[in-house]
């Protein structure tokens, strides 16, 4: 196991002297990880129930994935798409024969948002454009999924933005109904918005945007960047509605930790994407698809959705019962293992709070407390993840009184 060499202290030095300061960083840096498990440079341990901000969906350092990587690493790291490749084949086949149609890969989550989009405007008649999106969603950074993305905040300073996008407001068909005109021609959103607090749909919602897609020839697009590899506790996100999008796009997650994404069309919509029309060069390199396909092997053979609906359920319990105790945890929202706790108070002195007690969590939306476990997180450490985080709610109670 690699020590670290240099302290916290010097890598922020160098980080103040050579990285653009475009994020809000800890002041710790992180050298290693296992598990649920990452130790920072000064050899402190943490339990980080949030590793990797939801793309560590086996945890730190995946034994199988490690190997995956390492053979494949010395085998071929990269050859471009001119080319066929055995681990791309492979792992398009594990997504699609546990989802649908075909994969097209790519590199992120903003990539792969940005690749559905384009897919939707070709598929559909030139004069369609238009894409309804959904307020407090997220799509990601790039200039496209950043108009998908309809909160104010991301757009500051960056106009014009792309032409063509509509917000809705969640939860509200007949908002959606009354923005489908004869220029739309898809409609965008999260199963389960992930950035925007952990909030869920209400019952028929995903059925009835299906239905109006249907009724109007709209493409119906998932962005399971966050919900799917089992997030969930289904391999996909869609899966739990029974609802069918025409398109989802996959990141995060999708490769164990290393950098993925990915679109998956039905065979109806795919052709679209037409050779010279959409690219990408890293996209689908052997490295990060030979160890795509050890993390959809782990999760299937270490029974891991299953683990993952068994550990929401403790969460849900666990939480709903903190609730019961303190006024300022408004609600409890959980899909799988993605956590979200409402306060009726700011979110984020959690987050500090947690971390002096050696818990990594998250603070979204100003009041959620957000947490992304990975699908073999225990029931040790989701009782000992939970213990801090109830001790820390109990002291911002009694500081709010
Ligand atoms: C994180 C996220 C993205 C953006 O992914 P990047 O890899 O950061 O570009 C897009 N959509 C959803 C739902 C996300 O959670």
């Amino acid at each position: 196991m690699t020590t670290a060499t240099a302290s916290s202290r010097s890598t922020i030095q160098q980080f103040d002297r050579y990285v653009i300061p475009n994020y809000g960083r800890y002041p710790i840096s992180l050298v290693r990880g296992e598990g649920s498990f990452v130790w920072d440079a000064e050899g402190n341990r943490y339990l980080d129930l949030f590793p990797g901000w939801g793309c560590n969906i086996l945890g730190y350092s995946p034994p199988r994935v490690v190997k995956a990587i390492q053979e494949q690493a010395a085998k071929l790291i990269h050859v471009p798409n001119t080319w066929y490749m055995e681990p791309q084949g492979q792992f398009a086949e594990a997504l699609c024969t546990r989802g649908f149609g075909k994969a097209f890969f790519c590199n992120s989550g903003a990539e792969a948002v940005e690749g559905a989009i384009k897919l939707a405007r070709l598929h559909t008649p030139e004069k369609k454009y238009k894409i309804i999106t959904f307020e407090n969603g997220f799509h990601g950074r790039t200039f496209a999924a950043v108009t998908a993305t309809a909160q104010p905040k991301y757009h500051d300073g960056l106009g014009p933005l792309v032409a063509g996008f509509q917000y809705a407001p969640t939860n509200d068909l007949g908002a959606v109904r009354a923005l489908v005109d004869d220029e739309t021609c898809a409609i965008l959103i999260e199963p389960v918005q992930g950035e925007g607090g952990v909030n869920l749909p209400d019952d028929g919602f995903l059925q009835g945007l299906r239905d109006i897609a249907d009724e109007h020839s709209l493409l119906l697009i998932f962005d399971e960047v966050q919900t799917g590899m089992g997030r969930t506790g289904t391999w996909f996100g869609y899966q739990q509605w029974d609802v069918q999008p025409d398109i989802m796009t996959l990141a995060k997650g999708l490769a164990g930790g290393v950098a993925a994404g990915a679109i998956i069309a039905t065979d109806a919509v795919s052709p679209s994407l037409r050779p010279g029309m959409h690219a990408s060069t890293f996209g689908g390199n052997p490295l990060a698809c030979a160890a795509g396909v050890a993390t959809v092997e782990t999760i299937e053979q270490d029974g891991l959705l299953e683990n993952c609906r068994q550990m929401s359920d403790l969460f849900r319990s666990i939480f709903e019962s903190l609730q019961a105790e303190l006024p300022i945890i408004e609600e409890v929202r959980v899909k799988g293992l993605m956590v979200g706790v409402d306060l009726t108070i700011p979110a984020t002195p959690a987050v500090g709070k947690c971390m002096e007690r050696g818990l990594l969590i998250n603070a979204t939306h100003d009041t959620v407390v957000r947490l992304l476990p990975p699908l073999n997180v225990t029931a040790e450490q989701v009782g000992e993840g939970c213990d801090i985080i109830a001790d820390v709610l109990r002291e911002m109670a009694e500081e709010a009184t």
